[in-house]
């Protein structure tokens, strides 16, 4: 129960950026509209905001999921602005409490939403230049692909679009039917790699540094973002650097446990900045500025 000497938050003043919104700690509830299996540990969600208010995020951008009574966790938008209309899509990951319920929803149940939060991939700074896009795992569908589909929709405003993508095995491959409507595109030039193959598995082996050996870029004028687990940002760093780009031209995303979402409680803190607020997107130089991020 909120206590009476609290803050009326109806009436406490909202940034700017979450105009539209009652506060920025009380969740909108959103509608399920569909569930669709993507893999084994894996379903794509499509969720309607009250009204079908367009969520107006950008790429690389979070929203706070919540199940009243259960818990709330960060998951990135899937869908790219261009593509968002009434609803937008989460790609989630059965991990652990929340999300093995979230697994469980049926279209018209609800959940809370917060945000979109976050400072996402400044996508209208990458106009003209060659865009490098290299997710590992569940990062291809969230964030990874609302770059790309932003990019898909503005093709002509971009230079080469080149996807590198890797997962463990091939049955943890996200978006197959993108990915074979990407090979099929002659302005996308797309890579897949498997660290372990099955027996059917014809194209690549190895981590995703391999798929570099076979890329020419022009580090004049190429934009590298890279999303995934930890460990594969030293690797692919190193690989970009080696290209000849500078730190500037490199982004991530740092997935740090987040609890509020909006740079007050500090669970996302790295040094002295919030993930949540001033990330989770970052460029290679602003990371080497604070030593915990890498
Ligand atoms: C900015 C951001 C975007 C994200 N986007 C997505 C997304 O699009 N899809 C998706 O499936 N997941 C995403 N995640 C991760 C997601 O938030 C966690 O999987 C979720 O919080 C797990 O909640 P749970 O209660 O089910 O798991 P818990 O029961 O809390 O934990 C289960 C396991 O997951 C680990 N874990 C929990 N949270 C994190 C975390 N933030 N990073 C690493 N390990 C964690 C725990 O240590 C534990 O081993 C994102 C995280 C962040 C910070």
């Amino acid at each position: 129960m909120i206590a009476s000497s609290a803050p009326n938050l109806t009436t406490t003043t909202i940034p700017k950026e979450y105009d539209g919104h009652t506060s920025i700690f009380l969740p909108t509830m959103a509608t399920v509209v569909d569930v669709q299996p993507e893999t084994k540990t894996e379903k794509i969600f499509t969720l309607r905001l009250p009204d079908g208010e367009n969520l107006n995020h950008n790429p690389g951008q979070f929203v706070m999921l919540s199940i009243p009574g259960v818990g709330e966790a960060p998951f990135g938008v899937m869908t790219s602005p261009s593509r968002t209309g009434e609803t937008f899509k989460l790609c989630i990951r059965n991990a652990g409490d929340l999300t093995s319920l979230i697994h469980q929803l049926k279209p018209g149940d609800q959940v809370g939403i917060r945000g979109p939060f976050g400072r996402g991939f400044p996508h209208d700074t990458f106009v003209g230049k060659d865009i490098l896009v290299a997710p590992g795992g569940l990062a291809l569908a969230a964030p990874a692909l609302s770059l790309i589909d932003e990019i898909l929709d503005h093709r002509t405003d971009y230079g080469r679009l080149i996807i590198l993508y890797g997962a463990r095995n091939p049955s943890e491959l996200l978006l197959k039917d993108r990915l074979a409507e990407w090979e099929k595109r002659d302005d996308v030039e797309l890579q897949v790699t498997v660290d372990h193959p099955d027996d059917e598995w014809t194209g690549n082996v190895g981590v995703i540094t391999t798929l570099f050996e076979h890329i020419q870029i022009n580090p004049y004028k190429t934009i590298a973002v890279t999303i995934g687990p930890p460990i594969m940002y030293r690797f692919v760093t190193m690989e970009l650097l080696g290209k000849g780009l500078t730190p500037d031209q490199i982004w991530m995303s740092f997935e740090r446990r987040m609890k509020c979402g909006v740079g007050k409680c500090g669970h996302c803190q790295v040094n002295h900045r919030y993930a949540c607020q001033e990330g989770p997107s970052w460029t290679y130089a602003e990371a080497l500025a604070f030593e915990e991020a890498l």
